[in-house]
């Protein structure tokens, strides 16, 4: 049967715990007695270095519930930081896991149906929210924005997937080869590839504590995001440096014709043509210069340059090589 844990990243959220340990409880209960995952399935909560009294609820959470494990941060790392922390613990201890924030804004039924895509063979189910109702306009409209810039610059997210997410101990242990130190994990999950299914959920508002991602944090997200995936910036500006040269180009022709039919006061020529013909040079020598650094900073991530799903071959037991 399957053994499930539930990871939690949690950061200054004693308010909203005890909801969240009843709920989640309850559904590992439904499922127990459904026979679809074992009794010794649990709910980890990962304290990332909370400023009240999370970590002593989590400790009496843990006493007085056979399904609360806690793991503590020695500080705020954030959210994408925690979770890993926690899915990187757990990796070898159970058959899959699902992340969850703490206050329940994804609907925990979703479960059910993710269990029901692990049977089927995925290893990794995508929770996607059919609706941001519940959302603010501004979190709306920001997060469109974030989805519609992530895409240009090339970084592959699943639309509407937050990180209610359902990933098999084969696929953390993938996950475990990306040993980037600025890791976004919405970006890294769909490269891992395996089977993977998705499952629509409508999310809800938060019941208790407030939002613990200001605005701050949300900008902070999304340049990781661009940063950490794309070198198209840097291609950008080597295309600006190969127009401005262009453009000089054209300064050159203009400027002499002026020159030659006597339109130009002396030494104007020159400087307009060095203008654009400098500032176009030194615009392609830094996106030349950014090539090679952006190569360097590929290679620095060492990502695994493959991961093997399956092998068929005698005595040898299925493992990852990288
Ligand atoms: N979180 C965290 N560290 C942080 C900020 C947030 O572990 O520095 C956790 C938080 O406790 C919650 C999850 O990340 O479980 C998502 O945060 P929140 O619900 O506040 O974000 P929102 O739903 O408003 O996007
Ligand atoms: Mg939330």
């Amino acid at each position: 049967m399957t053994k499930l844990y539930i990871v939690i990243p949690c950061y200054n959220e004693d308010e909203t715990l005890d909801y969240t340990t009843e709920k989640l409880s309850e559904k590992l209960e439904q499922l127990i007695s459904e026979k679809r995952i074992s009794a010794d399935s649990k709910i980890y909560y990962i304290d990332d270095g909370s400023k009240d009294k999370t970590w002593d609820k989590i400790e009496s959470l843990h006493n007085s519930n056979k399904f609360v494990n806690g793991i503590k941060l020695s500080k705020n790392r954030g959210h994408q930081n925690a979770l890993l922390a926690g899915l990187l613990h757990i990796k070898d201890d159970c058959d899959c896991c699902i992340s969850i924030d703490a206050d329940l804004q994804d609907d925990i039924n979703t479960i059910d149906k993710m269990l029901a895509e692990f049977e089927n063979g995925c290893e990794i189910v995508y929770g996607i929210r059919n609706d941001r109702k519940s959302d603010t306009f501004l979190k709306r409209s920001t997060a469109q924005l974030y989805y519609k810039i992530l895409s240009f610059f090339g970084a592959d997210i699943i639309y509407n997937h937050a990180d209610f997410r359902l990933m098999s101990s084969n696929a953390l242990n993938a996950l475990d080869g990306f040993k980037e130190v600025n890791l976004f994990l919405r970006g890294i999950v769909p490269l891992l590839g395996f089977k993977t299914g998705t499952v629509e959920y409508a999310r809800n508002e938060r019941l208790y504590g407030k939002t613990k991602y200001n605005l701050k944090k949300m900008f902070a997200l999304a340049i990781d995001g661009i940063t950490s995936f794309s070198i198209k910036p840097i291609r950008m500006i080597t295309a600006v440096g190969l127009i401005a040269l262009l453009i000089s180009l054209g300064m050159l022709i203009y400027s002499f014709v002026q020159w030659a039919l006597g339109n130009t006061t002396r030494g104007w020529t020159s400087i307009v043509w060095s203008i654009w013909s400098v500032g176009g040079l030194e615009l392609l020598a830094i996106g030349i210069i950014g090539e090679y650094i952006s190569k360097i900073y590929l290679e620095t991530k060492s990502r695994p340059r493959f991961i093997i799903e399956k092998t068929l071959e005698e005595n040898k037991t299925d493992k990852q090589i990288q």
